[in-house]
């Protein structure tokens, strides 16, 4: 068993030294990950600079671009094993609702599925004290569970991990993605020097948090894991569009 491993925070982030050590002993992991903070990335690809990759250690690679970048090319020719399993994580932050549009460590087992693998992205649900533990710990029975009865080759799971001590979680649960409120409005500021700077806006809160959502499995104590597909085509719409296209024939 080949793992690959990657996330968005970057090669020394706690998170994933954490999930290479919950996964540990489950087969072969190799880690290749970006040389610094990329979250937020999505699933761009760096296509007008050449990568870099540095092993930092045995098995653990940092590259100068995105998660989706690490990904490609540790499955597109960097690594001579063929990867059955990609796991990107854990991210030090909740990945819920409309967060995996931008999220890079959604982004990275986005790619490991593009590129025909089994994969699950971690996050956690981060409430101050950082129980990487209870997260590399999911992630551990999640990979032993699709170890014993394998994932389809389809599947690409988001996990979010309520930020608890283990024996605190209530339990496991399939949810929906949630809807997050627009986001706080960016922030403007000046520069040492004088010229205006801006942040982008803090997310905003739950919208949908209702039930059955991601939201609400972690506002419970649960761990959430959403299925995800990549087909972002509104099928319920495709009828009622063609209809409009012929109506509004040019
Ligand atoms: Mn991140």
């Amino acid at each position: 068993m080949n793992i690959l491993l990657s996330n968005d925070d970057g090669w020394r982030a706690d998170g994933l030294r954490a999930l290479a050590e919950g996964l540990a002993g489950l087969g072969t992991l190799t880690v290749v990950a970006p040389d610094r903070n990329r979250s937020g990335a999505s699933n761009s690809l760096t296509l007008e600079s050449p990568l870099r990759i540095v092993e930092q250690h045995e098995r653990w690679y940092a590259v100068n671009g995105t998660p989706t970048d690490c990904v490609h090319l540790a499955i597109s020719g960097l690594l001579p094993e063929q990867q059955q399993l990609v796991v990107a994580g854990i991210n030090d932050g909740a990945n819920l609702g409309d967060d995996v549009l931008y999220s890079g460590t959604v982004a990275a087992a986005m790619e490991g599925r593009l590129l025909g693998l089994p994969s699950i992205a971690f996050s956690l649900v981060s409430g101050g004290e950082r129980h990487f533990e209870t997260a590399a710990r999911v992630a551990r029975e999640l990979v032993e569970r699709g170890l014993r009865t394998p994932l389809p080759p389809a599947t690409l799971l988001n996990v979010n991990v309520p930020d608890l001590p283990y024996e605190s979680l209530a339990g496991v649960r399939a949810t929906r993605l949630g809807v997050r409120h627009r986001s706080e409005r960016m922030v403007a500021a000046r520069d040492p020097r004088g010229r205006r700077i801006y942040w982008v806006g803090a997310p905003g809160a739950g919208q949908d948090a209702g039930p059955g959502t991601d939201f609400e499995a972690v506002e419970q104590g649960f761990v959430s894991v959403t299925p995800l597909q990549i087909d972002l085509t509104l099928h319920a719409a495709l009828a009622e569009l063609g209809g409009w296209l012929r109506a509004t024939d040019v």
